[in-house]
């Protein structure tokens, strides 16, 4: 289900990211939200799916998403040029946290859908999803958003080293079923581990398909 990529597309990737890359701001109210510039990719999960270590391995820094786990701006979108300004990639807060408050969750979708809704360069949203537990409940919310404001969103199952191979292919299939019947989902799945650095290339490729 992990699309196959050319050398050349490959190529592309460990290009883009291969750096500088460097934290721009972070984000916790809708005037704050910068001007549209360039190609936007953001990544999105529940707590604790492994986004900061996902995007730390994909840019090969030890702390760069770092930024976006530091008190206060864990409620932020956290903005970053990757590849010296190539492309951004907006880190979403980590959603599903069993201890938010309604309060918070709504100013949280409400940050979120005025980000969605207004970012004409914003050219996927990748999903996390923790290859144990696979889609939740919080996950769905997700994709209801993302339905809604037609952004085109693809998962990426994280933590693969954690599970066998029978295991992973269960969950790869139990996930395709779910996005095969969201519209604005993107039929392919990446697996990937940060730990191991599984298929980290192949979504670096991805992304540097986008621009
Ligand atoms: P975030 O809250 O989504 O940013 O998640 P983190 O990147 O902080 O990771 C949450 C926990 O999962 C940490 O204990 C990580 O060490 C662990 N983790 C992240 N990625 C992997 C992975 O690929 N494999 C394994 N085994 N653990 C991981």
């Amino acid at each position: 289900m992990t699309e196959r990529f050319t050398a050349e597309e490959l190529a592309a990737g460990r290009r883009l990211f291969g750096g500088p890359h460097a934290f721009q701001l972070g984000v916790s109210g809708l005037e704050q939200l910068p001007s549209v510039s360039g190609v936007e990719i953001a990544f999105a999960g529940r707590s604790n799916v492994g986004k900061s270590s996902l995007i730390n391995a994909l840019t090969g820094t030890k702390d760069l998403a770092r930024a976006s786990n530091t008190p206060g701006r864990t409620r932020e979108l956290n903005f970053f040029a990757i590849g010296n300004g190539a492309l951004t990639l907006v880190d979403m807060p980590g959603y599903g946290y069993a201890k938010a408050s309604r309060k918070d969750i709504k100013q949280w979708q409400a940050l979120l859908r005025a980000y969605l809704r207004g970012r004409p360069g914003l050219k996927r949203a990748f999903i996390l999803i923790d290859a144990r537990h696979g889609v939740m409940a919080a996950d769905k919310e997700m994709f209801d958003l993302l339905d809604e404001a037609a952004v085109i969103y693809q998962l990426v199952l994280t933590k693969i080293d954690k599970l066998k191979l029978p295991e992973i292919a269960k969950v790869k299939e139990a996930t395709a079923t779910i996005t095969g019947k969201r519209p604005a989902a993107f039929p392919a799945i990446h697996v990937t581990s940060s730990e191991l650095g599984t298929g980290l290339a192949e979504l670096r490729a991805e992304i540097a398909k986008l621009i």
